[in-house]
């Protein structure tokens, strides 16, 4: 309050409320309910973040959501508040801290940010007792049939709430992360393909259960998770169209890798898959994904999507594959390519390119890519 004061000195009118019980942080805004008109921006003052939040306002004004939750992978979901979304963006599940045991989940973190309209908290408003949004009233909200949407981004949002993670995130900011991670300054990344990069190669993963991690790999993505690089995953998936399994079970697969992931302490940013198949003639497929789309790789729909939708510097970005499919998307992308020699290790022989560079696996690939400056000149390895 010393510092701000009325905050007519940093072009903003503050109010300040003193309450005089705890109410949770759901509570405090119930209670104030009547000062604030329309549309409200939701932030805990022990939070550090460096978010877009024009872009974040307008994701939930263009949803039409009663409640937009700001959501994000961390190094730690297993001991997070945790929310399940559709591939649109609807809020289905909240799943407060601590989760039952082998809770398998996506890593998709409530990062305590929120835009509400004032209208979706008015039927709550004379709730008792000590309410938390995370723990108490979005439940509430979405048992009641509210429309809640979630807003997955890879910004930085950090809780900054003791002495330790004070430090921590002083180190961030003075690193140039905090900056290098928001929306608004262009950044590059590292693409990722999943089978046979990520998770070991099986002909058709349509069950969780056949996912497997492959040695090294949550190692390497701790690496990129701490660099300047947005990490993505861009992967073909006819299993959906040929109808092995749906969009749901796909996700169910996905949530099985974000969580073997997350109890290693790593994430990726953001997975785009492609659902579609252009070849006709098996049992069960679903014809409307029967196509031929310009998101399957080696076209470059998903990764020019990633580009634009995450503020991808392209120049300086590379594309990690097991596949010549890879390679060659990552050339018509204008993306420095490395081949792994894990998976198919780019013997598919389905297209004639080669990669730019040849590393034994994930971990070499980002030790290469971490250490170098400059995509170009790119290095070679020749056997
Ligand atoms: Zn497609």
């Amino acid at each position: 309050m010393d510092h701000f004061g009325d905050g007519l000195a940093f072009g903003v009118a503050i109010t300040y409320v003193r309450q005089t019980e705890p109410r949770g942080t759901a509570g405090a805004i119930l209670d104030e309910l009547d000062a604030v008109n329309g549309t409200m921006v939701v932030m805990y003052g022990d939070t550090m973040l460096d978010v877009d939040l024009n872009r974040f306002v307008n994701a939930h004004r263009h949803a039409g959501a009663e409640a937009t939750l700001f959501l994000h992978p961390n190094d730690h979901p297993h001991d997070s508040d945790l929310v399940a979304i559709t591939d649109d963006g609807q809020v289905t599940g909240v799943f407060p801290y601590p989760h039952p045991e082998g809770f398998i989940a996506a890593n998709l973190v409530n990062a305590a940010l929120y835009v509400i309209e004032r209208s979706a908290l008015l039927p709550f408003q004379a709730l008792p007792g000590l309410l938390d949004f995370g723990k108490h009233l979005f439940p509430r909200m979405l048992e009641a049939g509210a429309r809640l949407k979630g807003y997955n981004s890879p910004e930085y949002i950090k809780d900054a709430g003791t002495p330790e993670r004070v430090d921590k995130v002083v180190g961030d900011l003075r690193s140039g992360l905090i900056n290098a991670r928001s929306l608004r300054s262009p950044a590059p990344a590292v693409f990722l393909d999943r089978d046979g990069v990520l998770n070991q190669e099986v002909n058709r993963i349509s069950h969780p259960y056949q996912l497997v991690l492959i040695d090294g790999v949550a190692a390497a993505l701790k690496k990129l998770n701490r660099s300047f690089y947005r990490t993505v995953v861009i992967t073909n998936q006819p299993v959906v169209a040929c109808g092995d399994c749906d969009e749901a079970g796909l996700r169910r697969i996905h949530d099985k890798l974000e969580t073997l992931l997350g109890r290693e302490g790593a994430y990726y940013d953001a997975l785009y898959y492609c659902p579609h198949h252009p070849e006709c003639g098996f049992a069960g497929e679903r014809v409307d994904l029967k196509i031929e789309c310009t998101c399957r790789k080696p076209a470059t729909g998903l990764i020019d999507r990633a580009c634009a939708e995450l503020n991808i510097d392209r120049s300086r970005s590379w594309f990690i594959g097991d596949t010549t499919v890879d390679i060659l998307a990552a050339q018509r992308a204008g993306i420095g390519s490395v081949c792994v020699e894990t998976g198919h290790a780019g013997k598919d022989g389905r297209h004639p390119v080669a990669a730019d560079l040849i590393c034994a696996d994930l971990g070499a690939a980002v030790t290469f890519i971490l250490k170098e400056e400059r995509v170009t000149p790119l290095v070679k390895k020749t056997d």
